[in-house]
């Protein structure tokens, strides 16, 4: 049984809610995949074929905002061209194998993006009502699992399989996108997504170029066209890559703290002991210093996962107080989502808002992460380690039921 079969089998598994999508023909083809080119690339790609530059902008337009794959669909361009495309050419997302779309609006995707249960990644769409209308946050992986095992994140605990490549971030943009237009007709496709952040699985910051080059369509007129300040990176600390971000794109950063010293901070995001705090608060500061004149850069997201009991008391919102009173940032409080096993639990309400009331008092932006999507574990890498487990189960079943059969057979035939 592969994959998409066994999870098939899992949608019909009341606990995991959802929707296992039908099997799509994926190419092994040598074909070059346009998705996940930027506009330079594609520029040059068209110019090597001796064709003029500004073709990039218009076939950038047809695949991210009408949502067009097919080269025949694509009528601004002569028939000439799409025929020589077809042949040399491809868009290609990577395949959804599992979709839910929460009542609360929150939509949740698994992608396969490789063999055998360990190449699956999971992409979050988180809906809020800002003052200017519907937000649409999507929450985007980098890695196929993590290679920096923090002690309370699920992705981490999966270990390392891969870096995905450019088409394989952006394309978790261009489904979520797609999924509100698929019964648009092409003319009146318009961009749903208004956010996205980089807190997805993986380590966005170790997968440098693909990282960029997505961030960077996704700023493209030609693309998304999103602001600056509505891409994320969340990074939980590579402090030399922090610099080579600021000179290479403008977009917003969140820092991974979780704790407020060394010693903790190193026992949760182990990254620290390379990188400690010092380090990485100084990093934070470059961030915003190379130019405070941008809007994406004039503060950093702190971002603080509650665990209860052990980094929730009165004395860290204290030492927090400390360390962040030289560095312009907005701290999100992150109540933390349990998984099996987890070795941490959820601090309780009434300690979330008193860590927040301490940060309150003192000045800083300090908001509590609305824990949406919970009936779909919309939390890093919880739905993959879910789907990757039921597939287990259902190997082992189907394992168990050829035995059986096999026996049947064995003793009707003695
Ligand atoms: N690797 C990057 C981005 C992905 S993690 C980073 O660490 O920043 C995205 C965010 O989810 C991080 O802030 C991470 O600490 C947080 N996170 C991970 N596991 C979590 C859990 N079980 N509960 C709540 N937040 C979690
Ligand atoms: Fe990796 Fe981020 Fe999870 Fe740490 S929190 S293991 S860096 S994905």
């Amino acid at each position: 049984m592969n994959t998409a079969q066994s999870i098939s089998t899992l949608a019909q598994d009341a606990t995991l809610q959802g929707e296992a999508v039908p099997k799509t023909v994926q190419t092994n083809s040598s074909k070059a995949n346009l998705l996940g080119m930027t506009r330079a690339e594609l520029e040059a790609f068209f110019e090597q074929m001796g064709e003029k530059k500004f073709r990039a902008g218009q076939v950038m337009k047809w695949i991210h905002q009408f949502g067009v794959t097919d080269f025949a669909d694509m009528t601004n361009i002569s028939g000439k061209l799409r025929e020589k495309l077809v042949n040399i050419a491809e868009v290609q997302a990577p395949e959804v194998v599992h979709r839910h779309y929460s009542k609360d609006g929150t939509r949740k995707w698994v992608f396969r993006v490789g063999e055998g249960e360990g190449s699956l990644v999971e992409t979050v769409l988180i809906p809020a009502d800002d003052k200017t209308g519907a937000r649409k946050t999507l929450c985007i992986s980098s890695q196929v699992g993590c290679a920096l095992d923090c002690s309370f994140c699920s992705t981490g605990k999966q270990g390392f399989q891969r870096d995905l490549t450019p088409a394989e971030i952006i394309g978790q943009l261009w489904v979520a996108n797609q999924s509100y237009m698929e019964d648009v007709p092409v003319g009146d496709r318009t961009r749903t997504v208004t956010n996205v952040v980089m807190m997805g699985m993986g380590e966005p910051l170790l997968n440098f170029d693909p990282v960029v080059a997505s961030m960077s369509l996704m700023l493209d007129d030609f693309a998304y066209g999103m602001s600056k300040r509505r891409v994320t990176l969340s990074t939980s600390g590579v402090v030399p890559m922090i610099d080579k971000l600021a000179q290479t794109i403008d977009v917003a950063l969140a820092i991974s703290l979780h704790a407020p010293n060394d010693p903790l901070r190193n026992e949760l995001v182990p990254i620290n002991k390379k990188y400690p705090l010092e380090q990485l608060i100084a990093a934070c500061q470059r961030y915003i210093a190379k130019d405070g004149n941008e809007s994406s850069r004039k503060h950093i997201t702190v971002e603080y996962v509650m665990l209860d009991g052990v980094n929730d008391k009165a004395e860290h919102a204290q030492q927090l107080l400390k360390l962040l009173k030289d560095l312009p940032s907005k701290i999100n409080l992150i109540p933390f989502n349990p998984f099996p096993h987890a070795p941490y639990g959820r601090s309780s309400r009434n300690r979330i808002m008193a860590f927040q009331k301490t940060l309150s008092d003192a000045g800083f932006v300090c908001t509590i992460r609305q824990t949406r999507g919970d009936d779909i574990d919309a939390a890093c890498g919880q739905l993959v380690g879910q789907v990757a487990d039921r597939t287990r189960r259902a190997e082992k079943w189907k394992q168990k039921v050829a035995s059986q059969h096999n026996e049947i057979l064995r003793t009707q035939s003695d």
